[in-house]
């Protein structure tokens, strides 16, 4: 078996059925979690949003963002760990909530901005950004992800293997539009939607 940290190339079939959460979706959610940005990580501002940012242990290692998000970030690492335990072993973040625009944007906020992605790491080591290929490990781990309702950053449009984040079929199942939600009061996503996946 190759190295967990060996690039390869972003195996096919990932991804099926899920849509990154765009930012205008993810607004009419939550609401905005501040009222600027910039490319650096800065503090969430909205008071009704912050009271959902949690702390918590999800594995294998601490993480802070969306509470909603954390709880199905514990599911998908319990899963690692029984599935690929040598994965699991060598994963460490690279920070869940950050609010702040996406690389190399000015104007698009990150899902960091609500602690609803994760970078990961393996044996401490960032998955290259843009180069198209994605470390070994994180092939083995994405499919558990998916069935989570997670969506791999590996399939942007510059490749982002190092980034998961909440789907929009997993915080807005049957609604994907974002303009079906001007009449969805915030914070009140439906609990049921972030449950725990099956496992298969
Ligand atoms: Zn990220």
């Amino acid at each position: 078996m190759p190295s967990l940290t060996k690039r390869v190339a972003i195996p096919s079939g990932i991804n099926t059925g899920l849509t990154s959460a765009s930012s205008s979706l993810m607004l009419s959610l939550l609401g905005n979690p501040r009222s600027n940005y910039s490319q650096d990580c800065q503090p969430v501002t909205n008071a009704r949003l912050k009271a959902h940012i949690k702390t918590k242990h999800v594995g294998p290692f601490r993480a802070t963002g969306f509470d909603l998000a954390l709880e199905s970030l514990i599911a998908v690492m319990a899963d690692i760990r029984a599935e690929q335990p040598s994965v699991f072993a060598a994963l460490s973040s690279a920070g869940m909530l950050c609010c702040r625009f996406k690389r190399g944007s000015s104007s698009s906020i990150s899902n960091h901005a609500w602690g609803t992605a994760i970078d990961l790491k393996l044996d401490g080591i960032l998955d290259a950004y843009g180069d198209g290929k994605v470390q070994f490990g994180l092939t083995l781990i994405a499919p558990i992800f998916n069935r989570h309702k997670w969506f791999w950053g590996a399939t942007f449009p510059k490749e982002d293997g190092m980034h998961f984040e909440v789907s929009t079929e997993r915080c807005a199942p049957g609604r994907p539009r974002a303009n079906s939600f001007r009449a969805v009061p915030r914070l009140m996503m439906p609990t049921s939607c972030w449950a725990n996946a099956r496992s298969a």
